[in-house]
């Protein structure tokens, strides 16, 4: 068993952030990557909206900028995911990886959010086949060809207009006549030539043969069915706390994000919890890394005053 002070669970900005804080305080933090070192914003292409990067960034040049500055401070980052945690006997907390097992006297939890499900027939079935969740994983394999986006928000927009650079057509489905998504997205997707919409629809099920070739969907005012012919279905419907992992030990609202006190404290004394999966509101960069920032700070303080 492998003794650390603090062992942050996630590596994305909120987990990085925590890890740079945290080893700057000379508690010579471990980062257990999860699946997807980076979290989401390593499969994001372009990031316009991060303070400091006036002429925009991506995604993988920010985590591995953010990983670097962690580890000049002492930081480890271990690529493997945290397969089970028990937090009931207080700290010190015993937590398993598919390699290791850890004890470590403070846990801050950044282990993020994913995407959602449809729920549909075919939607499991073809992913990686034509279904994708990832615009800027898959974009290039619809050179040429026709997609459908799922979902009206921020992220369905920005994935949308990052698909034209490669389909000829991309038709986004939206279940309602307006937009989620911000003003500024909104007016790039209604300018751009190769955007369509689908207003009021639904998909109800993804079809194809050994890969997606249709989608069926539903008017939802009028009722009326259609199937439209399509190489591809990007789905960008929002995303769901990775907060399984904690069922019974933390506390968490009913969608499943963890809950936390005024000093990022979960309902556990000693495991402090940062970004998505503690988040439903904010959900940017900027704002995950305030919060690593902050769960850093309390988690240095809490152990602090338990000498
Ligand atoms: P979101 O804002 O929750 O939007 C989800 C979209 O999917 C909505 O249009 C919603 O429809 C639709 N939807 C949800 N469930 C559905 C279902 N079962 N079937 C069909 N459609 C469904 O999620 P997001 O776009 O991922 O954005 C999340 C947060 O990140 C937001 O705060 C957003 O501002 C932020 N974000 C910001 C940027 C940026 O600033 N550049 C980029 C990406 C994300 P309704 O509209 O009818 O509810």
């Amino acid at each position: 068993m492998k003794k650390e002070k603090v062992i942050v669970i996630g590596s994305g900005p909120a987990g990085l952030t925590a890890a740079l804080y945290t080893a700057r305080a000379r508690l010579e933090p471990i980062v257990v990557s999860g699946t997807q070192l980076g979290g989401q914003i390593s499969i994001t292409n372009e990031v316009e909206n991060y303070p400091g990067f006036p002429e925009g960034t991506t995604g993988p040049e920010l985590v591995e900028l953010m990983r670097k500055q962690a580890e000049v401070f002492g930081a480890r980052t271990v690529i493997d995911e945290v397969t089970k945690v028990d937090f009931t006997g207080g700290s010190p907390f015993t937590l398993e990886t598919h390699s290791e097992t850890y004890e470590a006297e403070a846990v801050i939890v950044t282990a993020g959010a994913s995407p959602k499900r449809l729920g549909v027939p075919g939607e499991e079935e073809f992913i990686g086949r034509g279904v994708s969740f990832c615009a800027t994983c898959d974009g290039f394999f619809f050179r040429e060809k026709d997609v459908v986006v799922v979902g009206g928000g921020d992220s369905a927009m920005e994935e949308s207009i990052f698909l034209t650079r490669f389909a000829n057509q991309v038709d986004v489905v939206h279940r309602r006549d307006e937009l989620r998504a911000g003003e500024a997205l909104k007016r790039r997707a209604f300018t751009n030539d190769k955007l369509d919409f689908v207003w009021d629809t639904v998909v109800e099920e993804i079809v194809g043969n050994g890969k997606v070739e249709a989608i069926r969907t539903r008017n939802v005012k009028t009722g009326d069915t259609d199937e439209r012919v399509t190489d591809g279905v990007f789905i960008f419907i929002g995303h769901y706390p990775n907060s399984s992992l904690f069922e019974g030990q933390l506390e968490t609202d009913e969608p499943g994000y963890l809950i936390v006190d005024d000093k990022m404290m979960t309902s556990v004394p000693g495991v402090f919890a940062a970004g998505e999966i503690m988040d439903p509101v904010y959900r940017q960069i900027a704002t995950s890394v305030g919060q690593g920032t902050a769960a850093a700070m309390m988690t240095e303080r809490w152990l602090g005053g338990r000498e």
